[in-house]
């Protein structure tokens, strides 16, 4: 079988380590991928947005299925494209991606099922928005309605920050469109944790737990970023937890997105936030998460390749998801200034070191090769996880492997999962 996976970062390239090891797989593509991936995969210089470029591709080719790595195809309709053209791809149709490209369609789909979440109220002009303020307690959360490379939630302390997140987004247009509807909610405070899980429509199977750091300083300080580092699973969230997730929130979506005619097939990532009043939802992704991928993945034992396929075909209950009784710890080896602006074209050593190591992997983000170096390419360059029997091995693990790999103005998280010593 032929795959074509579709992205160019660390989550594509733990999708592809992955998918390497089912034995039904004869060849892997990735448009656009990475340094990292190519040890995989061709690389195929096709944009994530060509969407007529990759159908091409996938038909020239003989691709058996394609494999959806980021949001913004997904959210701008590649599954329906491929669909058309009779090509076989994993992820959710445009209708159904909505639950990640519209936070005001998901904040209205879990009011009207009954889903916990914050309580909320949706604005379509900014004079509206700024009228609510005055009555409210703080903080708030302000939320662009679309998809803001993670930066369209705003925490804001008093009615003035509020005031000046409301213009930002909806007057000045710091988001573009994505701030053309804005999403006021209530603040709830709690552990976060993201369940990523498969759906083929109507089931839903959940795979283990993971915890994000999203601040790019120690102690969750500084600006928001994509993500600087993961663990997995989260000793915070229960079977209990699970089974409570399971009967009000998982099922209850993959419900309402049915009755709404918006069946899900696919990844639904749900981050939520485990609050003393119970789990809520903080927000749904359609689509892996990352760096969440990068210590989940390495954990499956199920082949990826059986369980795309029996979402595709909707039969996903008769499959049994398996993962490793392990943990994984991925701290992320960033160049220094990110988010904001950084320097880059260094060249990277110790990755050859890096791969004697079992239970150790360098996912590539931001790298690429020039001439026979691969060199620094983004801000978030490589995502180094480990494997280890409990989640403080892991830990240990994934920080002597981060020393391995040099590069100039290198820049890591030095407390990725701190939590766990709470636990
Ligand atoms: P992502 O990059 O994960 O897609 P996003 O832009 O879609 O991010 P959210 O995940 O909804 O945004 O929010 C980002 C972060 O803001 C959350 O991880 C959480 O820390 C914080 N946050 C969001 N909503 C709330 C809330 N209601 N109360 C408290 N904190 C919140």
């Amino acid at each position: 079988m032929k795959v074509l996976i579709i992205g160019g970062g660390g989550r594509e390239h733990a999708i592809a380590y992955k998918i390497a090891q089912s034995k039904k797989v004869s060849a892997i593509y990735c448009a656009p991928g990475n340094a990292g991936i190519e040890e995989y995969a061709v690389c195929v210089p096709i944009g994530v947005m060509e969407f007529d470029k990759l159908a091409d591709f996938a038909l020239k080719e003989g691709i058996d299925l394609t494999v959806v790595g980021p949001d913004d195809p997904l959210v701008g309709g590649i599954v329906d494209v491929f669909l058309e053209r009779g090509l076989r791809i994993f992820g959710p149709k445009k209708d159904a991606a909505m639950i990640e490209g519209s936070k005001a369609f998901s904040k209205e789909l879990m009011k009207k099922y009954h889903i916990p979440t914050a309580s909320f109220e949706a604005f379509h002009t900014a004079k509206e928005a700024y009228n609510y303020l005055e009555n409210c307690s703080y903080p708030i959360v302000l939320k662009a309605d679309g998809l803001a490379l993670g930066k369209g939630v705003l925490i804001c302390n008093t009615k003035e920050e509020a005031a000046d997140g409301v213009k930002s987004i909806m007057e000045d247009k710091q988001f573009g469109a994505a701030g053309d509807v804005l999403v006021i909610e209530e603040f709830m405070t709690g552990r976060e944790v993201s369940i990523l899980a498969f759906c083929d429509g109507t089931d839903i199977a959940v795979m283990t737990s993971a915890q994000d750091h999203k601040r790019a300083l120690d102690n969750d300080e500084g600006l928001n970023t994509g993500g600087m580092g993961t663990f997995s699973p989260s000793p915070f969230y229960t079977q209990e937890i699970n089974d409570y997730c399971m009967e009000y929130i998982y099922k209850p979506t993959m419900d309402a997105m049915k009755k709404e005619g918006r069946s899900f097939t696919g990844i639904l990532f749900t981050g939520l936030m485990l609050t003393k009043d119970g789990p809520k939802v903080l927000e749904y992704n359609a689509r892996f998460g990352d760096p969440e991928t990068q210590v989940v993945l390495p954990r499956l034992k199920t082949d990826l390749i059986d369980i795309f396929e029996s979402c595709i075909d909707g039969c996903l209950s008769k499959l049994k998801l398996e993962f490793e009784d392990n943990a994984a710890v991925c701290v992320v080896l960033a160049s220094k200034g990110y988010p904001l602006a950084y320097e880059k074209g260094y060249r990277i050593d110790g990755l050859e070191e890096l791969k004697k190591t079992e239970g150790v992997f360098a996912f590539h983000a931001g790298t690429k090769k020039e001439n026979d170096a691969v060199v620094t390419a983004g801000g978030r360059v490589l995502g180094i996880t480990a494997t280890g029997s409990n989640l403080k091995e892991a830990r240990r693990n994934a920080y002597k492997a981060a020393e391995v790999v040099k590069f100039a103005n290198k820049y890591h998280r030095n407390d990725i999962g701190k939590a766990i010593d709470e636990a």
